[in-house]
C-alpha cells in the first residue's frame, strides 16, 4: 500500500520516460510515435498453430524490445505499475465495439503455487483494468489443477503433454451458453490457451475468443 503510493507521487512529481524511446513523455509512459510502431493486433493463424477448440485468437503486439521488458519487470522483479503501460496498449489496439459480444472475461490463471510465490498473477493486473474500462464482466472461472513446467522450456510434443488436463472451470454455472473472451500475457504456442478453451467449451461455453498482449509465435 505504502509502496503503490510512494510510486504514484515519485510519477507526479518525476515525468516519466517513454519505455519504448526513453522520451519524456506523459503520464500513460508512451508516447504516439511508439503507441503506432507497437501496436499491431494481428489474427492468430489457428490451423497453422492446429489449434481446434479457440474462435480466433488476437494478440496485439509482437513479444520483443520494451513489451517484452516490461513483462520481464511484472513477472521477475514485481515491478507491478508495469501493468498500466502494457494496458494502455490493449486501450489502443481494441477498438469500441470490438468484443460487444462477449459476454464475459475470463483470464488464464497461474497455479495456486505460482501465484504465493508471485503475489499476483501478471495477466489480471494487465487486463482486469481494462476489462472494467469496457464493462466487460471480469470472471475467474478457470483454476489450474496441477503445477506446470513453463511452456518456453519445452519441445511442441513436451509442450502438448505438460498443458493436458492442467485446467478446471470452477464454477460451470456462470460459463453455460456464454460468449467469453480468453486473456493471457504472452502468446507462444497457443497451447495453453486452446486447452483453457477446451474445458470452457466442455463446461458448455458458447464460443471462446483469444486475447493476448504479446505473441512470440511470429
Ligand atoms: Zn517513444
Amino acid at each position: 500500500m505504502l509502496k503503490a503510493w510512494w510510486e504514484a507521487l515519485w510519477d507526479l512529481i518525476f515525468p516519466q520516460r517513454c519505455p519504448g524511446c526513453r522520451e519524456w513523455s506523459e503520464q500513460s509512459g508512451w508516447c504516439l510515435a511508439c503507441i503506432e510502431k507497437i501496436v499491431r493486433p494481428s489474427q492468430v493463424a489457428l490451423a497453422l498453430h492446429n489449434l481446434t477448440w479457440l474462435d480466433e485468437c488476437v494478440a496485439v503486439t509482437d513479444y520483443i524490445g520494451p513489451v517484452q521488458r516490461l513483462i520481464r519487470d511484472m513477472k521477475f522483479r514485481r515491478i507491478t505499475k508495469q501493468a498500466i503501460k502494457l494496458g494502455r496498449l490493449l486501450d489502443q489496439a481494441i477498438t469500441t465495439g470490438r468484443y460487444n459480444d462477449i459476454q464475459i472475461i475470463v483470464p488464464v490463471p497461474l497455479h495456486v503455487d505460482r501465484y504465493q510465490e508471485r503475489g499476483f498473477n501478471q495477466t489480471a493486473l494487465i487486463f482486469k483494468p481494462w476489462a472494467v474500462r469496457r464493462n466487460l464482466c471480469w470472471t475467474e472461472a478457470l483454476v489450474r489443477t496441477r503445477a506446470t513446467a513453463p511452456q518456453w522450456e519445452l519441445n511442441l510434443k513436451d509442450r502438448r503433454k505438460n498443458i493436458k488436463g492442467a485446467f478446471a472451470v470452477t464454477r460451470p454455472e456462470l460459463i453455460t451458453g456464454k460468449h467469453i473472451l480468453l486473456v493471457d500475457d504472452i502468446f507462444t504456442s497457443g497451447l495453453t490457451m486452446d486447452e483453457c478453451a477446451k474445458v470452457l467449451k466442455q463446461a458448455g461455453a458458447a464460443s471462446v475468443k483469444g486475447l493476448a498482449l504479446a505473441s512470440g509465435a511470429r
